[in-house]
Formats: structure tokens, C-alpha cells, sequence
């Protein structure tokens, strides 16, 4: 069918370093597997065949990697054996697709890249330097025929969607945002607004948004984020970076009482954000908004614009505070260790609706 495909702009510029890649994605998670690659895997004769079947989990939905260690299809090489043998169509279709992500809302389809990719990170903070920050959208009409995700039919509230979202980022894109005083007062305010724009939906008549500090969250906040199941031992095997980032936090603030703890985090953010701190607060305005930008449609399914913009300051946050603690132990984080951060984060905490679930409590414990 044709359709509006919208594209961001760093889209196109993706290519998979396959072999190269520093942290592939055929590790430190389960690989989910579609019934249809799962049914030919099933029928794959020789030795492929067997491999593929010892390595598919059973159970209601197949996956590879049952332990999220490696997946069993990669060979020593770090090349994926179904695709060396039998080509790129053979590979389950969350393979085939990553880290392209869409969003097929009917009368238009968005499509973005999953920063869970290095590759994709690193072309998210490139892209900065773009003339239009990276963030615009592309637009042309071409053939589509992946399926809709959701099942809402109501074009007046896609349409006011669409409408809403230029104008919120524009407040966070504008170059206005410079210290995190205003960061803080404008995501309160989209906040506040989308708490009611929810009330009036839902029809649901809860206050507003309570004033709490949004960048970075208090001590208090950040230690029950890191007391969430986002943090497991396994990181030391599956995610080797973010386990070093992880224990990092638990060094510095663990012996620290609560007003000790907050006087090093404001310490910290006071030196990250100063004139010569190592990133610019508006790397992490930017990536707040495309958090938004891509997260933004869900709320046409379930009408929870607020959870869109908690989780968006969660992800800021706990990236601020891993960059934070970079430079307490002197490092100098450059793109591809920034974009190493942002992938190893997202894969545990993007891709964890456990994790995220948790997290949302907490925030809405004293936001919402
Ligand atoms: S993480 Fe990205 S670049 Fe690396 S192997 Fe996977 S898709 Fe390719």
C-alpha cells in the first residue's frame, strides 16, 4: 500500500559493521525468533539445521540466547552463521530489521534507528553537528507493507498528536535550554500539560505534576533507579561497560549518607555543566527530545503521555549520571565511547520493560 514514510535523518546513514562491530547486538540479550524463521529452522537440514534447533529456546515465544550471553548461531569469526550459509532473508526478522525501528500509524509511518546499536549511537552524535541537529524527518510517499502495530482507529486525535509534537520539541530544540534550571522548568511544563491533556482523555480529574528536580534527580531518586532490577550482577558478563559504569556508582555514593551523596552529585553536575565541562547540556536537551520523538506515538495506543516523558528523563538521567562519574574518574568520553554508553543502556534499559516499569514507579512516587 502507498504511504507518507517519514525518515529521520540520520536513517540512511546506517550500515552494519557486522564483524568490526565493538559490541554486536548478537549479545547480552535473548533474541526473540518469529514463528515463520523459528518453522524453517525447524525444517533446516544438515549441520545449520541441528545447530539452529539446539540453539532456539521452546517455549511460547523462541529465542536465541537463552542465557543473553552470545548467540549460539555466531561463529568465532563474530559473522552470523545463518547469513554466511544461507543469506540475509534466512535471519529471524528482528535480525533482518535492527536496528531500524518504525512506526506504522496508518495514514503514516515513521522510522527511526534504536540507539541500542553502537553504530546507530555513534551516527545519533554525529548527526548533532548537522545543520538541523539530525532530528528532522524526511518525508515521501512509497509503498509499505509491514502491518500496524496498534488497532486505534481515531484520526482526529493521530492528527492532534501530530500536531502536538513539533511544537513540545520545539521548546527543547530552540537553543533556548542552557543551564538545567530550564531544562528542568520545561519538562515540567510539557509534563503538567500532558497530565491534563491525559485527565481530559481518560476522563480522570488527578491534580497536576508535582514540582520535583527533573536534571539531574535527587540522590535519593537516582540510588532507587540503580536499586531497580536495571542493575543485575549478569551485567559483568553481558555488558561489560555498563557493569564498570553500574559499580562505579555504587563506589562512589555507597558509604555516602544521603546529604553527602547529593552534595557530590551537585558537585559533579556543577563541574560537567560548567563552560569547560566535557558535553554541552544541550547533547542531552537533544537526546531527551529524540527519546520523545521516538516513544512519542505509543501514547496513541494507550493514552499515557506522561510515562512517554518520565521515561525520557529517566534515560537522560541515568546517561548524565554514567557520563558524571566518567568524569569523576577522569575519563574523557569521546564519540565512540559516548555512543558505547548510550547503546549498552539502552539494550538493558529500552529493550527491559521490567526494568522500565520499575523505574516509572519510582519517578511517579513523587512526580505524578
Ligand atoms: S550493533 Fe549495530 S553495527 Fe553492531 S552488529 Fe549489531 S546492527 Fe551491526
Amino acid at each position: 500500500m502507498k504511504t507518507r514514510i517519514r525518515t529521520i535523518s540520520f536513517y540512511d546513514r546506517f550500515a552494519c559493521d557486522g564483524a568490526d562491530c565493538p559490541q554486536t547486538c548478537c549479545g547480552g540479550w535473548r533474541i526473540p525468533v518469529d514463528e515463520a524463521s523459528a518453522a524453517r529452522y525447524r525444517k533446516e537440514g544438515g549441520l545449520l539445521g541441528v545447530r539452529a534447533r539446539l540453539a532456539l529456546s521452546r517455549g511460547e515465544q523462541p529465542s536465541f540466547s537463552r542465557l543473553a550471553f552470545h548467540c549460539p548461531m555466531q561463529d568465532p569469526d563474530g559473522l552470523c552463521s545463518l547469513q554466511k550459509k544461507r543469506g540475509e532473508k534466512f535471519l529471524p526478522e528482528v535480525c533482518r530489521i535492527f536496528p531500524r525501528e518504525w512506526a506504522n500509524l496508518g495514514s503514516f509511518v515513521e522510522r527511526t534507528l534504536d540507539l541500542s546499536c553502537i553504530k546507530a549511537a555513534r551516527l545519533f552524535l554525529e548527526a548533532a553537528e548537522d545543520p538541523d541537529g539530525g532530528l528532522a524527518f524526511r518525508e515521501e510517499t512509497g509503498l509499505w507493507e509491514m502491518p500496524r502495530a496498534g488497532d486505534n482507529d481515531d484520526p482526529e486525535f493521530l492528527a492532534m498528536l501530530d500536531k502536538k509534537r513539533p511544537e513540545v520539541l520545539k521548546r527543547f530544540l530552540n537553543g533556548s535550554i542552557d543551564t538545567p534550571q530550564k531544562l528542568d522548568d520545561a519538562v515540567f511544563a510539557i509534563a503538567d500539560d500532558a497530565k491534563h491533556m491525559q485527565n481530559s482523555f481518560l476522563r480522570t480529574d488527578e491534580g497536576g505534576m508535582h514540582r520535583i528536580r527533573l536534571f539531574p534527580f535527587s540522590i535519593m531518586l537516582m540510588n532507587e533507579l540503580m536499586s531497580t532490577c536495571f542493575y543485575e550482577d549478569h551485567l559483568r558478563y553481558t555488558a561489560r561497560g555498563l557493569y564498570r559504569a553500574c559499580r562505579g556508582y555504587y563506589r562512589t555514593f555507597d558509604r555516602m549518607t544521603e546529604i553527602e551523596g547529593q552534595k557530590k552529585l551537585d558537585a559533579l553536575t556543577e563541574r560537567f555543566f560548567a563552560a569547560d565541562g566535557p558535553v554541552p547540556l544541550s547533547a542531552f536537551v537533544r537526546y531527551f527530545a529524540y527519546c520523545l520523538i521516538r516513544s512519542w506515538f505509543d501514547s496513541y495506543e494507550d493514552y499515557s503521555f506522561v510515562r512517554r516523558i518520565v521515561e525520557a528523563a529517566i534515560h537522560t538521567n541515568m546517561l548524565l549520571l554514567f557520563e558524571l562519574l566518567a568524569m569523576d574518574r577522569g575519563e574523557k568520553l569521546d564519540i565512540p565511547a559516548r555512543a558505547s554508553l548510550i547503546a549498552s543502556y539502552e539494550k538493558r534499559a529500552f529493550h527491559n520493560s521490567d526494568a522500565m516499569d520499575e523505574m516509572v514507579k519510582q519517578v511517579n512516587a513523587r512526580f505524578v
